[in-house]
């Protein structure tokens, strides 16, 4: 079996569907070849190695692709000509790492490997540029160094130890750039880094070119388990047996002087998704310098070019002198460039991501990849390119993350407020969102506080732990394609970015901007929208469904077969969810409503009475209170199917635990604090979850159903004389046997017998119950007889599945998905191989007895898109979920539908 892949000169041995095999970049580079796009030529050590590697150790792999890595590394050299390891005429290669998906900056590359001593004088005479061979030189031994030998700060006060000899050599030349440093300038840093590198490792550094390469394959395949690719792993949950592959490639020179440069450029913008080709580059520059922020990159395009100048308040004359786009500093590149752009987001049918290098007036492209975006870009562009006729309409719904869309729903910045913020600088606006916090200075203080806004000079692949906690990212330098910015966007996280007028200072972790000083822990908030840093707080407000959203939705919705509907304890709830499309509400639990103050008393008046009469008395104040909440539900559905569960928890959470509380309770009922006391002792119970709760209360006290019953059908009837429809689905909690249920059913069916006598009128309205309890779902069949409908109480089945307190879980769920005894928290997202057999047999046998049974599920995996995918193959009628996940599971429903 082949373990290396070339590509270049037009032609590849693999192709972009090769992504497990070859890595994204691999796959990538070898269809651009293929389809005629100049990439500099190359191989690819597949992620089959990388595991090898793991079993096997370094010698036995390296033994294993010696043969195919020397006869690839000889094809490249009779593509361009020159020899690796030769003093004259040297080939210089990058290694460059490569997951099956993209993971921004988690494994480095080494540039310019191959070179040393000789090499570096050769490279010179060849090239006729001493500056650039000395410049490539010193790049070399820093890169190679930090990846490879592991030379990174030892503090993480610390600047990187070569970055530290460069700016003191910087200070002591009294110059600011980079490009600014001289041959000597250039030789010295090489020798004083080689320097270092003795210093802190011990060895010389690596001479041999062939030593350099398997050191640097190496480290490639040794970086898929460092802490970082670990970390992204984890998040995104990627298995570790995938690998990284490492991607050879010859390298082409985009610091060769004036008539080069590097960049980055993507066909539509990432933040907004707007379709407009985008980028940034930096002329006489490799590699990362761009991404970097090393120095203030440029715009491609003209028109990009304007809205940065604007920004960065910068007038005309001086941006076309000093900061020109390419469209107008190098027309033709540009052009070429364009056309290459074009090429491949057609080619793909997504919007890419490419890098670039122009080496003396020719122009390469090093790697295209589907582009990391907002969720509001993702939106925007999968209906753009639908429009465009580049997608279909259902590969547009499929092109939506349904998990990214809860980006859209957050809240956002009040106009009002943003009106009055008080705007202290301003930056490029790298990801959109509203963000408020406290400021942190670094990634792993980012949980220092409940909000954080992580504010850096630049980030580093190093922080994208704390840039994942934070709330928002601020930084210093870099543009629009540096790495805070790209990672920000892939996380939907709001982003400001290139913010210089920011002063840090991590030793006294201070930001001074102008005269005045923010310490860590004061608050500033982020448009990221417009790249304004305000200070303090702003207000926030809802977001809006509009524009593509409100089409990707109304898309949804035509190919979506299973119902959304949502658990809502209150009108506002069923307002929010309608909003976001509701179908209806499949879950409304009764207990919220008494906690609020005075019916809090009216409930603890019920629960302390020891005789029916007084329990009467009490559940007589709640009922006009619940008839009006109900109300207020069904007024807001309009229509809609409203399930709404009777009373469900242990009677122990509502009597009062404090003292002071018992002592005023007792008062106002006239009886002493002792038999307050009495009573709270007597309903505690060891295992409340498996205690007296559910329709096990209603059991015992059939008086408080009747309340319940009466107050929904007294509240439908009040709605149908004021004409408007209410559905009302009546749920019993908790069964577990046929005779709980028709002991219920039949206290409910009288009740709204008497009150539809009393009113002389009738309203329809179905009586089910919640299937949570094992034992339910194995007598399944037999429920279905006498109820109207099923609904999935999963969060309690799985409670009871697994045998797993709810509240006491988070003590071992963590321990066992870290030591991989449970892939996911089987809370969040529901375990199809144990409790979904239980949701399957019930639906089954349910729909045996009753073909038409209405079957829901009201727990939270609702809202979970892969739990939603499994509910829909199960044959369920509809999922319910909190508000804010109603248009997740929307297109979560439609995407199984498809
Ligand atoms: P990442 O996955 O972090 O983007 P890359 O492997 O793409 O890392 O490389 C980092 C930088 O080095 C990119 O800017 C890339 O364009 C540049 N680069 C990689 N290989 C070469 C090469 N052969 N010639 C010139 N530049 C290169
Ligand atoms: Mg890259
Ligand atoms: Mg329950």
């Amino acid at each position: 079996k082949a373990r290396v892949f070339k590509f270049g000169d037009k032609t590849a041995d693999g192709n972009s569907t090769m992504k497990n095999l070859l890595g994204g970049k691999g796959a990538n580079l070898a269809e651009m070849s293929s389809i005629g796009i100049p990439v500099p030529p190359g191989f690819t050590i597949t992620t089959e190695v990388c595991t090898e590697f793991n079993l096997l150790g370094k010698d036995a792999v390296v033994e294993l692709i010696k043969d195919e890595v020397e006869a690839s590394i000889a094809n490249i050299e009779s593509l361009m000509g020159t020899t690796f390891g030769d003093k004259e005429n040297p080939l210089l290669v990058s290694v460059r790492s490569g997951a099956r998906v993209s993971m921004p900056g988690m494994m480095d590359t080494v540039l310019n490997l191959g070179l040393n001593d000789d090499a570096v004088i050769g490279l010179a005479n060849k090239t006729g540029n001493e500056r650039f061979a000395w410049d490539s030189y010193r790049r070399f031994i820093q890169m190679y160094g930090g990846v490879v030998l592991g030379m990174k700060p030892e503090a993480k006060e610390d600047i990187d130890p070569f970055e530290e000899i460069m700016e003191h050599l910087k200070y002591k030349r009294r110059i600011t750039l980079d490009t600014e440093f001289t041959i000597q300038d250039l030789k010295d840093l090489v020798y004083d880094f080689k320097d270092a590198v003795k210093k802190r490792t011990g060895h010389d550094f690596p001479t041999n070119p062939w030593d350099q390469l398997w050191g640097a394959v190496i480290a490639v395949f040794n970086s898929w388990n460092g802490d970082r690719a670990m970390y992204y792993r984890k998040m995104h949950g990627y298995p570790a047996n995938w690998g990284t592959a490492v991607n050879v490639q010859a390298m082409v020179y985009g610091n060769m002087g004036k008539n080069s440069g590097t960049g980055v450029c993507f066909t539509r913008d990432a933040g907004t998704g707007e379709d407009v080709f985008n980028g940034e580059y930096l002329i006489n520059a490799q590699g990362e310098d761009v991404v970097a922020g090393v120095r203030t990159p440029q715009q491609i395009t003209k028109l990009g070019s304007q809205r940065w100048a604007e920004l960065a308040k910068i007038e005309e004359q001086d941006r076309i002198e000093n900061y020109p786009s390419l469209e107008e500093l190098m027309p033709s590149i540009y052009k070429e460039l364009n056309g290459y752009q074009e090429k491949l987001e057609n080619h793909y049918k997504d919007m890419q991501d490419m890098e670039f290098t122009i080496q003396d007036g020719k122009l390469w492209i090093l790697q295209t990849r589907n582009g990391k975006r907002t969720g509001a870009a993702m939106v925007k562009i999968a209906m753009d390119m639908f429009k465009q006729g580049l997608i279909t309409e259902k590969e547009a719904v499929l092109r939506i993350e349904p998990s990214k869309l809860d980006e859209l729903l957050h809240p956002v910045f009040d106009a009002k407020a943003l009106k009055e913020a008080h705007v202290i600088a301003q930056g490029l606006p790298a990801s959109p969102g509203a963000a408020t916090g406290q400021i942190v200075f670094f990634a792993d203080e980012a949980n220092k506080y409940k909000y954080t806004i992580l504010v850096r000079i630049e980030t580093s692949p190093e922080d994208l732990e704390g840039m994942n906690i934070a709330r928002g990212i601020l930084t210093a330098r870099g543009g629009m394609t540096s790495h805070a910015a790209v990672v920000a966007r892939g996380m939907g996280k709001c982003c400001i970015s290139g913010a210089g007028a920011l002063k840090i200072n991590y030793k006294t972790r201070t930001l001074k901007v102008g005269d005045k000083v923010y310490h860590e822990g004061d608050w500033i908030s982020l448009n990221g929208s417009t790249g304004n840093i305000i200070e303090g707080k702003v207000a926030t407000s809802e977001p809006e469904l509009s524009g593509e959203f409100a089409e990707i939705m109304t898309l949804s919705d035509k190919y979506a077969t299973m119902q959304v509907r949502t658990n809502a304890d209150t009108p506002n709830d069923a307002k929010v969810a309608r909003n976001f499309g509701a179908q209806g509400i499949g879950l409304t639990r009764t207990e919220h409503m008494f906690f609020e103050v005075d019916r809090i008393k009216a409930m603890r008046e019920m629960i302390l009475s020891d005789t029916l009469i007084g329990r009467q008395n009490a559940l007589e104040k709640l009922l006009p209170m619940q008839r009006s909440d109900f109300e207020g539900i069904f007024e807001a559905m309009q229509g809609l199917p409203v399930t709404v569960r009777l009373l469900d928890p242990p009677l122990h959470e509502f009597v009062p635990h404090q003292l002071e509380t018992q002592r005023s309770l007792a008062e106002e009922m006239h009886i002493t604090l002792e038999a307050v006391k009495i009573k709270v002792a007597e309903l505690e119970e060891f295992n409340p979850m498996l205690g007296h709760r559910g329709c096990r209360l209603g059991i015992t006290y059939p008086e408080i159903t009747e309340m319940q019953a009466r107050a929904i059908i007294e509240a439908a009837l009040n709605l149908k004389e004021r004409g408007i429809v209410a559905k009302p689905e009546i749920m019993i909690p908790l069964i577990g046997t046929l005779t709980e249920f028709e002991s219920q059913e039949a206290v409910i069916r009288e009740t709204a017998n008497k009150v539809f006598k009393e009113r002389n009128d009738t309203v329809e309205y179905a009586v089910g119950t919640m299937i949570e309890i094992p034992r339910a779902t194995l007598i399944a069949d037999k429920i279905a007889k006498y109820a109207d409908f099923f609904s999935f109480g999963t969060n309690d089945l799985t409670q009871m599945a697994f045998g797993y307190s709810r509240d006491d879980a988070s003590k071992f769920l963590p321990i066992y998905i870290e030591k991989g005894i449970l892939t996911a928290d089987p809370f969040e997202v529901l375990d199809q191989e144990g409790v979904g057999q239980l949701v399957e047999m019930a639906t089954e046998r349910g729909r045996n007895t009753k073909p038409k049974l209405k079957v829901g599920i009201c727990g939270e995996h609702g809202g979970d898109p892969s739990s939603v995918e499994f509910c829909y193959r199960t044959g369920l009628n509809y999922v319910s979920c909190s508000p804010y996940r109603v248009p997740i599971a929307r297109l979560a429903s439609a995407q199984a539908a498809i």
